[in-house]
């Protein structure tokens, strides 16, 4: 009968007899569990070396005695030779120390446990009685996946933790081009203050208590101000919610997200970012435009659209190496463009609108900087939308060359 513990090994003596394959794999758990780890091994695998002198783990370079043991709380024996694994594991019994015993058809007082962790919760999978490496690696998966998809009830239901806040990238829309980490942040939040935009479609699998507040700007409409936002978000935190602020995109790439956290900071109040998939790069992606292309762009300028014509905008749209990349660019894109052709951009720069990237409704259209506002606007192009300008977003950059032959008539 096995029974499974959670046991803490940090800072506490954990001994490895052997330094082959599975004792670095071992080592590594231990390590991350912040053992204090002793190897006793005559000789190491390559990869056993490399974490021993990546984290400075002592070291005895010769066969296990048992004094070894001293002061252990666990011991691991993989030395690759059953009767050392034995007698290493009679040694342990003898002086009530657990042991992992790697032996095939051993298992010694203690077994491994394949685990998963998300957040501070932890599952480990291990077998009763025998041994199955491979039934219980494939129960593990499944339960790993589970953690992750964001369907587990990870919320926490003693009210008894610290609040907090998490500004999380929910990248262009689609849930399963959010993080790992995000989909784990929102499975444990209690409150979900949300933009418009992005992977709105996980709070639909929301738990019905967890309280979702819209603070979503349609353009035009600001329908809760910033300091409304930020002051929301302390509030609950500071009443022990934990609070995910989630946005369209990355939080950082105009998402007012470092105002966001300077105000939780300034508030003692604990905050954390995740990234997401920016639309600058995966909505032009959508359409097959790369913002960078070997040969053809070798920058990205990143630009909002209500800020007007920048003079380092207008260098960037001069320099045929540069892609300029405007979101919030649909309405004020007349002017752009018309300031832009004055200030000597040629009227042929290419131009796409991409609007509403990776959704169903994704549409491109393109045009040249001088056609293209007449072209936007009997499209009917609307937000939201990236519009990028520069030689990217011609339409036959990724064409293969004889195709782009066949279209221009010339043999290829
Ligand atoms: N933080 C976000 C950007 C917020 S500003 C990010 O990193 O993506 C909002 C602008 O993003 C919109 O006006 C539009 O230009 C762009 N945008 C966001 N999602 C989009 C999508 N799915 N398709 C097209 N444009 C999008």
């Amino acid at each position: 009968m096995t029974t499974m513990l959670g046991v803490s090994l940090d800072g506490r003596r954990v001994v490895l007899a052997g330094g082959g394959s599975v004792a670095a794999r071992r080592l590594r758990r231990f390590l991350d569990e912040r053992a204090d780890v002793l190897v006793v091994a005559p000789d190491l695998a390559a990869e056993t070396q490399q974490l021993i002198a990546d984290h400075d783990v002592p070291w005895h370079a010769r066969a296990i005695v048992e004094s070894d043991l001293d002061g252990a709380w666990l011991v691991h024996t993989a030395t690759g030779d059953s009767a050392v694994d034995a007698r290493v594991s009679a040694w342990c019994e003898a002086r009530r120390t657990f042991c992992i015993n790697a032996s095939v058809g051993a298992h010694g007082s203690a077994r491994m446990t394949a685990q998963s962790r998300a957040g501070d919760v932890l599952v480990g999978v291990t077998s009763d009685a025998g041994v199955d490496p491979r039934r219980t690696a494939r129960v593990h998966r499944s339960v790993r996946e589970l953690l992750e998809s964001g369907r587990a009830p990870l919320r926490r239901v003693r009210g008894d933790a610290a609040g907090s806040v998490a500004l999380i990238g929910g990248g262009p829309g689609p849930v399963d081009l959010m993080t790992l980490r995000a989909r784990r942040l929102i499975a444990e939040a209690d409150v979900v203050v949300a933009d418009r935009l992005g992977a709105t479609a996980v709070l639909d699998e929301l738990e019905p208590d967890v309280e979702v507040i819209h603070v979503g700007k349609a353009p035009g409409h600001h329908t809760v101000m910033q300091d409304g936002i930020n002051d929301l978000l302390i509030a609950h935190a500071r009443a022990g919610k934990r609070v995910v602020r989630l946005k369209g995109g990355d939080p950082f790439v105009y998402g007012r997200g470092g105002e966001e956290v300077s105000a939780c900071l300034a508030a003692g109040v604990p905050v954390d970012v995740v990234p997401g998939v920016t639309s600058a790069v995966s909505v032009p992606q959508a359409a097959g435009i790369p913002v960078t292309h070997r040969g053809v762009a070798s920058s990205v300028h990143v630009i909002n659209g209500q800020s007007g014509l920048s003079p380092a905008t207008v260098a960037s749209l001069r320099d045929p190496a540069v892609t300029t990349v405007m979101l919030m660019g649909v309405r004020a894109f007349d002017g752009i463009a018309r300031a832009a052709l004055d200030a000597g951009i040629p009227a042929n720069t290419p131009v796409a609108f991409v609007e509403n990237g990776h959704t169903i409704r994704q549409r491109t259209t393109r045009a040249t900087l001088g056609d293209a506002g007449d072209a936007a606007r009997s499209a009917g192009v609307a937000n939201p939308a990236v519009i990028v300008i520069g030689e990217v977003a011609r339409p036959d950059l990724l064409l293969p060359a004889h195709a782009v032959a066949a279209r221009e008539g010339t043999p290829g």
